[in-house]
């Protein structure tokens, strides 16, 4: 997402906006949800720090809006665009989630798979984000992708398929007119907006034990899900012991199963697994 910030600056500045994009995130830790922005105005924009009233939402992992503490439609007004990367309808999306304002679906992960061969979002969430701006045409779109690739060093091919996997988004994300969208500001104020506090235990992770925080299943952070073939699993417990998460137990068999509601897809398993009968599977819903 913070790639895809980028994208979005770079196509708007390419396009004669001036833009600002910038990613929110704590500890590092893979999977874990990240918020990024970007602003544009066709004014020298003096706002800095984060935006509290979004006009366009991306959110790139449906499971997230069940995530009561990523709060991902916080700050969303009936003015607001929300574009949610599903496989299901908009109208099903809305009424599930209470989405305000105008709504848009395309299932970019499935279209990252099939052209880039990878559950890569940041082209692609950026191509639906430029699609909505109303403003920002393919050909920025594309100048921007290639460039934001070019600079952390991607190689051509998987540059070209970037290209292609964000104009098919961009072709098949809607055009939703918003007469609240407004790039010129007239109250292009000089302010700074202040992150909120959260609290500790919200927000950094608390690990008491191995595979258990208890404010925070992190299943939900999976796109796909590892599966253990049983029947041709040797019992050689090396998935057990190199899941960072320690989400994998034995049975009284010595068999290997999955938490999956803290297994957050990183598929450590499936790397180490020395009969390779560990599959990813890809899932709509983590839960
Ligand atoms: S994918 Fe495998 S290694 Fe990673 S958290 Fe899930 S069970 Fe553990
Ligand atoms: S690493 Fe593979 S073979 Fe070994 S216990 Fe796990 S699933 Fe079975």
């Amino acid at each position: 997402m913070k790639t895809a910030s980028r994208i979005v600056g770079t196509a708007s500045f390419i396009g004669g906006y001036f833009a600002q994009d910038f990613p929110v995130y704590g500890a590092e830790r893979r999977g874990a949800p990240i918020i990024a922005f970007t602003r544009l105005s066709d004014n020298p924009i003096l706002e800095r720090g984060i935006i509290v009233n979004p006009d366009i939402n991306i959110i790139a992992d449906e499971t997230l809006l069940k995530d009561s503490a990523a709060n991902v439609l916080q700050g969303t007004w009936d003015g607001t665009i929300t574009f949610v990367n599903t496989h299901y309808t908009a109208s099903h999306v809305k009424d599930t989630y209470q989405v305000s304002g105008k709504i848009a679906v395309v299932d970019i992960t499935d279209i990252a798979l099939k052209i880039i061969n990878k559950p890569v979002l940041s082209s692609v969430a950026a191509a639906s984000a430029c699609k909505l701006t109303g403003i920002i045409s393919r050909d920025y779109l594309q100048e921007a992708v290639i460039k934001e690739l070019t600079d952390i060093n991607l190689k051509k091919e998987v540059i070209d398929k970037n290209v292609q996997a964000a104009l098919t988004c961009f072709d098949n994300t809607p055009s939703i007119s918003s007469p609240d969208l407004k790039f010129s500001e007239e109250e292009n104020e000089n302010k700074v907006v202040q992150l909120e506090y959260a609290d500790a235990r919200v927000g950094s992770a608390r690990v008491y034990e191995s595979g258990n925080t208890i404010m925070k299943k992190t299943g939900n952070w999976r796109f796909f899900k590892p599966v253990i073939d049983h029947d041709r699993c040797s019992r050689c417990r090396a998935c057990f012991v190199h899941c960072p998460h320690s989400c994998i137990s034995l049975d009284e068999s010595g068999y290997p199963h999955i938490d999956y509601d803290n297994c957050k897809g990183c598929f450590t398993c499936m790397d180490e697994c020395p009969k390779k009968v560990i599959t990813k599977e890809r899932e709509v819903r983590a839960w």
